[in-house]
């Protein structure tokens, strides 16, 4: 199975990962540029992966890790790299397309200019008296232009035809690109990234229309301990379990993410403090009640809990400071022995 490095990163194993990474490079005499530095801990981390093979042909064939050969290597194999290339590879083909469909706009255009000149210059010729044959020969050289300009516009339809979809195919793979780039992809959650231009865009909204806006983080407790006694496989699992539940309460309006390992941030617009906190409170007790059991051996894994900050936005706050005190609340529940919420701002009725 493809290891994913950026999940391994945020486990215990990455110190260990990372130290060896940096050695390797010493020890192969390459400079610990950021590139390096993410291409080497890929290798050391999925020695098995497409990255590896390449990297270590390269080294066996003694081929000198020049700063062009690693850009080419990270184009290749560093996910983040791909996307970016996939954006402009995307970007060019729709360029082209655009110029495509402009040059023949500006061909029909010319074309039935010219018509139009064949045109007047028939009926120019036809106010004069003429003799049978010159009509016939009128009228049959416009019956040809005529033809001519038709094949040309049902040419321009086809070719504008074909261009639409094209540019609906490129529309279709941008989406889903910018999907990838927005979505964690353990959990299926929006992304710490496009968590961070929600609540700014939520942020804006809330201090244009005078509604309330809630913010809430959710930290999985003792989670390091779960994942040292049943493993990183299963502790992901365990975050899956808990995204559901998380990515459930906080469908549309509300926005829900993976903030970081195994902490979750929600938005919660147009809704009273007091509302949001039951909801806290309703997801901090499903995820207490419910029975683990490991998928593969069905072995009871017993419970976890999670521990929830909440914050409601003052007039004027930014995301950052919203973010700050719900987190501050979040510390607040932790200190306090787990398991339970805090709201950063005092509520109107008790929870
Ligand atoms: P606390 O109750 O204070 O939150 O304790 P904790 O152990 O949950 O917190 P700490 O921040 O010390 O450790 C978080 C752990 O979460 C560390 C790491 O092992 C684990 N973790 C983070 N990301 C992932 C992940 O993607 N998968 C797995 N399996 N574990 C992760
Ligand atoms: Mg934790
Ligand atoms: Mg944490």
């Amino acid at each position: 199975m493809a290891v994913d490095v950026e999940v391994m990163l945020r486990t215990p194993q990455a110190y260990s990962v990372t130290r060896r990474a940096l050695d390797l490079l010493e020890s192969h005499g390459v400079w610990p540029t950021a590139l390096n530095f993410e291409l080497w801990t890929h290798l050391v981390a999925d020695p098995e992966g497409p990255l590896a093979k390449e990297l270590n042909r390269l080294i066996s064939v003694g081929e000198p890790l020049t700063e062009a050969v690693t850009e080419e290597l990270a184009a290749a194999f560093l996910p983040k790299a791909r996307l970016n290339d996939q954006i402009r590879d995307a970007g060019d083909l729709l360029s082209k397309e655009l110029e495509a469909v402009a040059k023949a706009i500006t061909q029909a255009q010319a074309s039935n200019a010219a018509f139009g000149r064949h045109l007047a210059g028939a009926s120019k010729e036809l106010d004069e008296p003429q003799d049978p044959k010159a009509y016939k020969a009128i009228v049959s050289s416009l019956a040809s232009a005529t033809r001519k300009v038709q094949r040309e516009n049902r040419s321009l339809e086809q070719r504008l035809a074909d261009s639409t979809a094209e540019v609906d195919r490129l529309k279709e793979h941008l989406e889903q690109v910018r999907r990838d780039a927005t979505t964690d992809g353990l959990t299926n959650l929006a992304n710490r990234k496009a968590f961070d231009e929600e609540l700014e865009r939520a942020c804006f909204e809330a201090e244009e229309s005078g509604q309330p806006l809630c913010l809430a983080v959710l930290d999985i407790d003792h989670f390091k301990g779960f994942n040292d006694t049943w493993g990183h496989q299963t502790g992901d699992q365990v975050i899956r379990y808990v995204a559901s539940v998380i990515g459930r309460v906080g469908a549309t309006p509300r926005f829900a993410a993976r903030y970081g390992g195994e902490e979750f941030a929600m938005i919660f617009p147009a809704e009273s403090a007091g509302a949001v906190a039951r909801v806290l409170e309703e997801v901090r007790e499903e995820v207490s009640s419910r029975q683990l059991k490991r998928r593969s051996t069905n072995e009871e894994l017993g419970t976890i809990t999670v521990s929830a900050g909440m914050a409601e936005r003052r007039r004027g706050e930014s995301g950052h400071g919203l973010m700050e005190r719900a987190d501050a609340a979040l510390y607040a529940s932790k200190r306090g022995g787990r398991n339970r919420v805090s709201s950063a701002d005092p509520l109107p009725h008790a929870a």
